[in-house]
């Protein structure tokens, strides 16, 4: 086999799709067969191990993934073990030259990478990593005097006036090596649970590029002219729901980016511009934001690693965190005796995902009215979520508990009947997590236990047995919050 022909091994991990994919276009540039190649390897994650629904999806989506691969010729290789191990292998088995991925940023990964890189390339090996997830790497992205950004609004009007990156096309072939190395199959994994506790997952979700497609035109079709209205909204279908394709890379941000400009192209709302700036919708500019709410969290993620277990603003070590099991616990199976915290991590815990609103008011309550350390949910996050993703994880938990970069302060404590009110005031979304309370009229679903005897007795709610009393009295803990906050001054 000539050098210029021999194969080059694309290594996917979060990249689980074909299209717009840097890392496999300049392996089909290169000329040669394509082996495209998963490797699992946990124990590269350090602590941050996929959790129980991360590893469901990615058996879904892995699965699409080799369905795609098939109709292209292709298949995917799977391996388990050390990275550098089984790709030398297979570098050993297939007479491959090079080996390309996509980067990653999380701090074990780039650690892990880098040093993949370096022994491939000693051992003659064409190693290279391209951005296959972001619109713009933290790398490229630096603030007026040089330094990462730590405040999100100047770093999107920075990144705003970069220009839109394009997405690549998909492969039309991908030429197969002459003999395939020896591959597990998907089930060898085990990223299935033993016990099937997915079938709510099942029923919430689609995974995979076809999935994600469709997701993104539901959206753009449906709800993306009300999103600066109803993305606030849990009981409504205001937002995209996109954040597990996005993670998987089942769909890349430049992708989503382009098909909401085309859509706001095919209304009209793209006047042509003098600066060549794009002009668009306030839907469409606000949604934007929030894919640039994704991008801070991994320039923060990447320029500060310590972050997925230390506080960004280091005063917040000596924050008085207290140890409270049964609050905890309570607090994880949405019996807290607050409707807007119980429906969220309920439908958290039937879904595999929250609505952003409700994370924020789930997560305020859990470090502000029990001072439970953020880290204790991040990890209850980690597990349960299909979007955990640990650079969204940490900006969403340390913008919580007030302690990241740009956080909401601390001593602004949610009011979690205040935020029903506002945020779910026809009660859809309670009603529909938390249907013990659902017959309760729309003046006390937020608050059961304002309700007078008779009328919790009218809706069968009996407080304490068919559903909690609050677990902690909102004025007591906010007060108590509040006082421990002067302990990091
Ligand atoms: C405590 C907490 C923990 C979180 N953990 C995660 C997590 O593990 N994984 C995750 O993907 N998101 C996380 N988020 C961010 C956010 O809640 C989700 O990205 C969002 O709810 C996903 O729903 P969507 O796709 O419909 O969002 P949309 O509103 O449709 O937004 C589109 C995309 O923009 C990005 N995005 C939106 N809001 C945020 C945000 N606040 N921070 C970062 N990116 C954002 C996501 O990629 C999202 O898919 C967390 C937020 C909080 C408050």
């Amino acid at each position: 086999m000539s050098e210029s022909r021999a194969a080059t091994i694309l290594w996917l991990r979060q990249d689980l799709r074909l299209s717009d994919h840097p890392a496999l276009n300049a392996a089909l540039n290169r000329g040669g067969p394509v082996i495209p190649v998963f490797l699992y390897a946990p124990q590269e994650e350090g602590d941050w191990t996929a959790g129980s629904a991360s590893r469901w999806w990615l058996h879904q989506s892995l699965d699409c993934l080799q369905d795609s691969l098939r109709l292209l010729g292709s298949r995917l290789n799977i391996r388990r073990g050390s990275s550098l191990e089984q790709l030398r292998q297979l570098v050993r088995q297939s007479g491959a030259k090079a080996v390309f991925w996509s980067r990653r940023y999380e701090p074990q990964a780039v650690k892990r990478d880098s040093r993949i890189k370096s022994a491939l390339r000693e051992e003659g090996i064409e190693a290279r990593s391209f951005n296959g997830s972001l619109l713009f790497e933290p790398l490229r992205i630096k603030n007026s005097q040089g330094n990462p950004f730590q405040v999100f609004t100047p770093f999107w009007k920075h990144c705003r006036n970069l220009g839109s990156p394009q997405p690549l096309p998909p492969p039309r072939d991908l030429p197969p090596p002459v003999k395939w190395p020896n591959s597990l199959q998907l089930q060898d994994l085990q990223l299935e649970p033993e016990f099937d506790w997915a079938p709510g997952l099942r029923r919430a979700w689609n995974p995979g590029c076809k999935g994600a497609e469709q997701q993104l035109k539901r959206f753009l079709e449906e709800s993306l002219d009300s999103y600066p209205d109803d993305r606030d909204r849990p009981g409504l279908r205001g937002v995209s729901r996109l954040s597990p394709y996005l993670h998987f890379g089942e769909i890349s941000p430049r992708q989503v980016w382009q098909a909401v400009q085309e859509r706001e192209g095919s209304l009209g709302r793209l006047p042509s511009d003098s600066d060549g700036r794009l002009r668009m919708s306030s839907a469409a500019e606000a949604y934007l934001r929030q894919l640039f709410w994704r991008e801070f969290a991994f320039h923060l993620l990447f320029h500060f690693p310590r972050t997925p277990e230390r506080p960004l603003r280091e005063k917040f070590e000596k924050f008085p965190w207290t140890s409270d099991p049964d609050g905890l616990k309570a607090w994880q199976k949405g019996r807290t005796g607050y409707p807007m915290v119980d429906a969220g991590m309920r439908e958290l815990w039937a879904t595999g995902w929250m609505h952003n609103r409700t994370r924020m008011i789930t997560a305020s309550f859990l470090v502000k009215h029990l001072l439970i350390h953020w880290i204790e949910g991040a990890r209850w996050f980690w597990d349960t979520l299909v979007d955990a993703d640990l650079a969204n994880n940490t900006l969403g938990w340390q913008w919580t508990a007030g302690c990241g970069a740009d956080a909401a302060p601390y001593f602004r404590i949610f009011n979690p009947v205040a935020q029903g009110r506002r945020y779910d005031p026809e009660g859809a979304y309670v009603r529909r997590w938390v249907p013990e309370i659902a017959r309760l009229p729309d003046k006390y679903l937020h608050q059961p236990w304002e309700a007078p005897a008779g009328v919790l007795e009218a809706a069968g709610v009996k407080l304490g047995t068919t559903y909690p009393t609050p677990i902690v009295d909102h004025a007591q803990a906010r007060q108590r919050a509040l006082d421990a906050l002067k302990e990091t001054k």
